[in-house]
């Protein structure tokens, strides 16, 4: 069982030494346990969280211990009466090749449906992530504006492909000339702006003269101080994360940062600015999300993987992901 553990904690941006590559023994299953073997593990923003031990809404992973992932795999033993061998789940955890996991965290997936790897982005927790925000706090209306961050990315796609066909203008903002174009031209978003370009501000004027409706906040920093002025009355600004700070040093708390000198327009224009975590409340209407989703998919909805191979290639594809490295949901297929 080829598994990565985390070896220390970061100092800023993590680096291949915060990790460690071992071969472990084979997890045995319980009784209502089901052993999974991996095809893919999903990589995300959120582990850079789980290898800080800073205070935060879910629990670090320990020195030593088997990196948190999801991953979609096929059961290969099952004590459980609900899954039996050969069936493909979602659920499967930690960054490795097998885990054995209790049945109830494992969602059967139909494969006639999708490939598998979907159920780790578009069809799986970013894009019910997109669905949720959109749902609870965006709420786009047809011919409002939207501006959605990281908008080539896992959540970003789905976030601006689903507000455009609820009839709103949707403005993605991406880093680099070839994501802005797969961005307009193969998402179908109305206009993409390079954060990395002279003057965002500039460009969201022109893009969107008459301001901002919703603002889909995936990086903070300068982007987020670029949209925020622009934003309407009754603007939303779903609060959905922050990866140009999940590098700061530990010690930098973030949260007790003071307010900026901007929030008197929160009043002013009566804005709502909320956070969430898809775990809150997503995984509870998954089934209702996977079902519409794949409505979307049968008439056109497109998604885009970066896939790297093998688990020895995760730490550096997860290093290049907080830098904008990847173009697109990504995923380490498991040999
Ligand atoms: P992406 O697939 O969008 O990959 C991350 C992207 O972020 C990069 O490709 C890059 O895009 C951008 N990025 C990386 N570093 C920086 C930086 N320093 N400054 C500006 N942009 C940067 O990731 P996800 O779609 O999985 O996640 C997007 C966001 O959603 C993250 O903040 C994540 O934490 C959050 N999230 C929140 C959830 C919740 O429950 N609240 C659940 C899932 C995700 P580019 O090159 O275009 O700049």
């Amino acid at each position: 069982n080829l598994r990565v553990l985390l070896a220390r904690r970061p100092n800023g941006a993590p680096v291949a030494e915060d990790f460690t590559v071992e071969r472990g023994s084979m997890p045995a299953p319980s009784l209502g346990e089901v052993l999974v073997q991996h095809r893919y593990l999903s990589l995300d923003p959120y582990m850079r969280g789980r290898m800080s031990d800073a205070k935060s809404y879910a629990k670090p992973v320990a020195i030593g211990a088997v990196m948190e992932g999801a991953c979609v795999g096929h059961v290969v033993e099952s004590r459980d009466s609900r899954f039996a061998p050969g069936d493909a789940v979602m659920g499967g955890f930690g960054w490795q090749q097998y885990s054995s996991v209790p049945a109830g965290r494992l969602i059967k997936i139909n494969e006639d449906e999708a490939p598998l790897s979907a159920s780790l982005g578009v069809l799986g927790m970013p894009g019910l992530t997109a669905w949720v925000g959109l749902e609870d706090i965006g709420q786009p209306k047809p011919g409002e504006t939207v501006v959605v961050s990281a908008a080539s990315g896992a959540v970003g796609q789905v976030v601006g492909q689903i507000a455009k066909r609820r009839g709103a203008k949707v403005i993605g903002i991406a880093g680099g000339p070839e994501k802005c174009a797969f961005v307009t031209k193969t998402l179908g978003f109305d206009a993409c702006l390079d954060h990395r370009g002279p003057d965002l501000g500039a460009a969201l004027d022109e893009a969107a003269p008459d301001g901002v409706d919703v603002y889909w906040e995936n990086v903070g920093g300068a982007v987020q101080a670029a949209v925020f002025p622009r934003l309407r009355d009754f603007g939303r600004m779903v609060m959905c994360g922050m990866i140009s700070q999940y590098n700061e040093a530990p010690g930098a708390d973030v949260s007790a940062a003071p307010p900026g000198p901007n929030l008197g327009a929160v009043v002013r224009k009566r804005l709502r600015i909320q956070g969430f975590i898809v775990s809150d409340t997503g995984w509870p209407r998954y089934g209702k999300f996977r079902a519409e989703m794949l409505d979307h998919m049968k008439s056109g909805l497109v998604w885009r993987e970066d896939v790297v191979d093998g688990l020895n290639a995760a730490p550096e594809a997860f290093i290049g992901l907080l830098k904008g490295a990847n173009f697109g949901k990504l995923v380490v297929r498991i040999a």
